[in-house]
């Protein structure tokens, strides 16, 4: 199973980042290469490293960072005009780190979701 301790790294406090938000099921923190003015990952706190390797048991964790995300989103003035949840899985998704997350896009109007290649 691929993994990466990156992210695990940060909600242990072991790893720089800007962390905006935490508690005993997700973190959230600064993206290192924004892609938009707003532009913030959320994470469980445990090492799930795909959306493929979700289980029931994950279901509380998931949620809340649904529920953080909102909260973010409002805390950073974006909720009114609207923002992007996004999550990618695997190679064809384009995933990078393999810590499920969610990236919250926002601060612009954003383009079409879809790209091309
Ligand atoms: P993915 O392509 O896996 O969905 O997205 C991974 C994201 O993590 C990328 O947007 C990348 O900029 C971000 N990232 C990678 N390493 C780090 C890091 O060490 N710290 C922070 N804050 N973001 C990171």
């Amino acid at each position: 199973m691929r993994e990466d301790t990156t992210f695990l790294r940060i909600v242990q406090g072991q790893a720089p980042a800007d962390v905006v938000y935490q508690d005993d099921l997700v973190t959230a923190f600064r993206d290192i290469r924004p892609q938009a003015p707003t532009h913030i990952l959320i994470v469980p706190n445990v090492l799930i490293p795909t959306l493929n390797d979700v289980r029931p048991e994950h279901e509380p964790a998931l949620g809340r960072m649904m529920t953080v995300a909102a909260k973010v989103a409002a805390q950073e003035g974006i909720a009114e005009k609207g923002y992007r949840l996004i999550s990618n899985c695997n190679r064809h998704g384009g995933q990078e780190v393999y810590h499920l997350h969610m990236h919250l896009v926002g601060g612009h109007a954003l383009g079409p979701m879809l790209e091309r290649r």
